[in-house]
């Protein structure tokens, strides 16, 4: 016997998660099924922790997104009484004079109403003696931004979910087939829409579709460890830190629940296949390197850990957010692009108003606008 559900919703990660808990926040009966769980280890979710930043240069939407899921995720971390899985160390650009996105973005935080600071090239190294700022540079700091633990963030998601009403269930769900979704664990699944939360998994799920649209790239991580007793590299005394101006484009996280300082590059590396793909990290020498050049007293640290994630990225960077257009009750919500997961509880809202038609769609989260040509415009 088929189980009916108002939605059913795959892939429970940050996107799917949320999307689940705003769908049952609207009166629905709501099924959510992961194949790994709920930001697992291949997920794009699953890593320990994600930046939550505001900036985001001209694109206004995106920083608008950040500051109302900024207020979700704490609302929902304050209720379930763990307000420290985000972490307000700040958020800290180090831009050269005169780079136009830093324009930008300072116009966006006065427009929208963002809290932030303006610190000279003096300021920044008496206030950051731990970063060694490459050439002439500026800050912009966020005070507000910061660190969300992004596992432990969604398993909260789907925990709070389940409390409201929400059915989860660990099984892999097949494409849309005739009305209904069959699960690996034989339940089928009848519902009156689907929506289809797969991150990286899109593509395969939706090949003809998707292939080309959504790119999944292998993106690797390190965690180095601090020397025993240092502060220093603590969210009290390190900001989150992006060189946006730096061709790799470098970002650093805190040293937070003491996993080790993190540090990575933005920039997409080779396609990466999310169910198979290798995740050992090879970049390791690289990333000393950049150590010693920025963060000198990292120099010798120890690698305490280290990850291969996937971006899942579409031609721009924006969103995919929209219905198959082919069926009618099946829509897609996918394309965070290595800057998705601060908005998940935006998206789930964003999408659960757009299905009951509160919102009118947003032409840049469309599939026509999803190419299958790269150009990144969105960081
Ligand atoms: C290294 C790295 C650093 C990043 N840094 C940041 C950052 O600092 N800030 C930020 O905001 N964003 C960041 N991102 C981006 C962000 O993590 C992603 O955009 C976001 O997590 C994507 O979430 P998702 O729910 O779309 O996908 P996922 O988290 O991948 O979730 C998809 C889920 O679908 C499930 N699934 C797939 N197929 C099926 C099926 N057939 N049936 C059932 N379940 C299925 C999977 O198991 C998975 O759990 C980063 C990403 C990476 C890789």
């Amino acid at each position: 016997m088929p189980e009916s559900y108002d939605a059913v919703v795959i892939g429970a990660g940050v996107f799917g998660a949320w999307t689940a808990y705003h769908l049952r926040a609207s009166g629905r009966s709501v099924a959510l099924l992961d194949a790994y769980g709920p930001a697992n280890s291949r997920a794009s979710s699953g890593d320990e922790t994600r930046v939550l930043r505001m900036g985001y240069g001209a694109d206004e939407i995106y920083t608008r997104w950040a500051m109302r899921s900024r207020r979700l995720w704490m609302e929902l971390f304050a209720a379930a009484a763990q307000p420290e899985l985000f972490q307000q160390s700040g958020v800290l650009w180090a831009p050269t004079p005169g780079d136009r996105r830093a324009v930008e973005t300072r116009a966006a935080f006065e427009k929208c109403g963002v809290a932030f600071q303006e610190l000279t090239a003096a300021e920044l190294r008496a206030r950051y003696p731990q970063i060694r700022f490459a050439s002439e540079r500026f800050g912009v700091f966020e005070p507000e931004g910061g660190v969300l633990l992004a596992r432990k963030g969604v398993q909260q998601v789907v925990r709070a979910a389940i409390r409201n009403g929400v059915d989860y269930f660990k099984a892999a769900a097949s494409a849309p087939d005739g009305g209904r979704v069959t699960a690996s664990s034989g339940q089928v699944l009848e519902a009156g829409l689907y929506v289809y939360a797969c991150g990286p998994w899109l593509p395969k799920i939706f090949p003809q579709l998707l292939e080309g649209r959504i790119r999944p790239t292998r993106q690797e991580v390190f965690y180095f460890g601090t020397r025993a007793g240092d502060r220093t590299f603590a969210p009290e005394q390190m900001p989150v830190w992006l060189d946006f101006s730096d061709d790799r484009c470098p970002y650093a996280l805190p040293d937070v629940e003491s996993r080790g300082f993190k540090l990575a590059f933005d920039r997409h590396g080779p396609a990466f296949d999310p169910d198979s793909g290798d995740r050992l990290a090879t970049g390791l020498t690289a990333a000393r390197a950049f150590l010693a050049e920025r963060f000198p007293a990292l120099a010798e640290a120890p690698l305490v850990e280290s990850r291969v994630c996937q971006y899942e990225n579409t031609s721009n960077g924006d969103f995919l957010i929209d219905r198959h257009p082919e069926f009618d009750n099946v829509w897609l919500a996918g394309g965070g692009s290595g800057h998705g997961f601060k908005h998940g509880p935006a998206v789930g809202e964003y999408l659960s108003k757009l299905i009951d038609g509160l919102v009118p769609p947003e032409p840049r989260f469309s599939l026509a606008t999803k190419l299958r040509e790269a150009e990144r415009t969105v960081f």
